[in-house]
């Protein structure tokens, strides 16, 4: 595996004051990046960076609240967070249980993932550059396209 990244194990992360830790046992998948209104909202820039891991990998310790909405699209979404710093964990799909959505920049010891794709470019900052190369969406990404690019 040449494109491994210089991950150590367990793969850590934590809110910023904390209070809730998580260990992810196994590898996260390649990321997405969103530059949506809503992902510019969360994560108080430009776009965020989500890696997505099986629901009973993410272990969590400490005490979560969730922020719930619904999507432009009409789905919902569960946002988790620190209640003490506020910090976004995860985000999670209740009609897809078994995947959580990990906020990257919340990981310890690994690299945020390159993002593999692109959604929402349709809102994205113009200052915010893609590498060629990398797939792009004007809005979101349909349950077909996301398999092609994460097989799986
Ligand atoms: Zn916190
Ligand atoms: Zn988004």
């Amino acid at each position: 595996m040449s494109n491994a990244l210089p991950l150590t194990r367990p793969l850590t992360g934590s809110c910023q004051c904390g209070a809730v830790t998580y260990e992810v046992t196994e590898e996260p998948l390649a990321a997405l990046a969103c530059h949506c209104k809503d992902c510019q909202k969360l994560s108080a820039s430009a776009y965020s960076t989500t890696v997505q891991v099986r629901a009973d990998a993410l272990k969590i310790t400490g005490e979560l609240k969730v922020f719930e909405r619904t999507a432009d699209s009409g789905r919902r979404n569960f946002a988790y967070f620190c209640p003490d710093c506020g910090n976004r964990i995860y985000h999670q799909d209740p009609e897809a249980p078994g995947m959580k959505r990990l906020k990257a920049g919340t990981l310890n010891n690994a690299p945020i993932p390159e993002p593999k794709v692109h959604v929402w470019v349709s809102r994205k900052q113009p200052w915010v550059v893609i590498p060629d190369g990398i797939p792009t969406f004007e809005e979101g990404i349909t349950k077909d396209d996301y398999r092609k690019i994460f097989r799986r």
